[in-house]
């Protein structure tokens, strides 16, 4: 158990955690909403500084980052718990299990982890599966051993970091994929259990700070994949981030609270995508329908198919110096086809 970052000692003995914009006010010998961080005696400490959960070797294609070292591999690590409280969570097992039931899992060091990724010949490090927000401690002090390493660093979050945190981790950090999981307060509300203007404040931080972006909607039926919506993501991304930001709508597999729902089918993604299109996006993936044409990447010039992909996999790559050999148009990225 380690002290926390990022917090205040307030009157009471209670303190204010600011590492993220729920900011709690947390009083003595109790928790935050993320139940990770809790207050001793006036103190605020993290509950689980290098207490992984989960690790593993990735193609970095299943964060989902398309734009970003495609190809390579990437070392996932999670600890557990999460801020949000999503009832269609795909690893609720670890991010919503209650605290008091956990298994006592062993403390890794961040050397311990960044020599993990290298002997696995990764070259980043994803904190992802759960919020890497609410592990923030022990994500900042990796993500520094691993640049030294000369790996990068990937957040895969719910866009919920506290400004005060994100500009502290923000020069260790190349990339995120980031969830906009709706555009509607309400959805946002009532099923996130969140504010979206949060969210969509702290996608351009991360923007504004340099950090390559990619962005993420899990489609529910009948939830968030309204026309209205849908249109209201990729215009929000075009005015905002910019049209070569890739968006990744994903097809929604019933899980924890929302295990009785239907699947999502492939036409109202494959309408995602075009929507995205319509409103002037030039890189929007359909994910979770392996198979498709909506996993590659095609030239917005020209149209070519520049980067073959299979599920994970990336197939071909026909980037050349990051530009279309048929067209020349400049593709966006980070170490396209190398
Ligand atoms: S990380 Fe967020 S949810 Fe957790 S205690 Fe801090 S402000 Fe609350």
């Amino acid at each position: 158990m380690r002290e926390a970052s990022h917090y205040s000692r307030e009157e009471g003995g209670r303190v204010r955690c600011r590492l993220c914009h729920f900011n709690c006010l947390i009083s003595d010998g109790k928790r935050g909403i993320c139940t990770v961080r809790e207050n001793r005696g006036g103190t605020l400490y993290t509950l689980v500084y290098g207490r992984i959960c989960a690790e593993g070797v990735d193609p970095v294609e299943k964060k989902p980052l398309f734009h970003f070292m495609p190809g390579s591999l990437t070392y996932s690590i999670a600890t557990r718990g999460c801020n949000f409280r999503c009832g269609f969570c795909q690893n609720y097992m670890i991010s919503q299990l209650p605290s008091d039931i956990w298994p006592d899992e062993p403390e890794l060091s961040p050397e311990t982890v960044v020599g993990r990724a290298v002997a696995s010949q990764c070259t980043s490090i994803s904190y992802t599966y759960t919020e890497p927000s609410i592990f923030y401690e022990f994500a900042l002090d990796t993500a520094k051993k691993a640049a030294e390493a000369g790996l990068k660093n990937i957040f895969v979050t719910n866009g919920y970091t506290g400004r005060e945190a994100l500009d502290e981790i923000a020069p260790f950090l190349d990339a995120a994929n980031i969830d906009l999981k709706g555009f509607s307060e309400s959805f946002y509300r009532d099923v996130v259990h969140a504010e979206l203007g949060r969210v969509l404040e702290t996608i351009i931080d991360y923007k504004n700070h340099g950090i390559w972006i990619e962005l993420t909607t899990l489609l529910i039926p009948g939830m968030n994949d309204s026309e209205k919506e849908l249109r209201g993501i990729a215009s929000f991304m075009v005015k905002n981030l910019g049209a070569d930001t890739p968006w990744h709508v994903t097809g929604f597999r019933p899980a924890y609270r929302f295990w009785r729902y239907d699947e999502k089918e492939e036409t109202t993604l494959e309408k995602a995508r075009e929507i995205g299109i319509s409103e002037g996006l030039n890189y929007v993936y359909t994910g979770n329908i392996p198979g498709g044409y909506g996993e590659d990447t095609f030239c917005p010039g020209c149209g070519n198919v520049l980067i073959k992909r299979e599920g994970f996999a990336m197939l071909a790559c026909r980037v050349a110096d990051g530009r279309c050999p048929g067209c020349g148009r400049e593709i966006a990225g980070y170490r396209l086809c190398h």
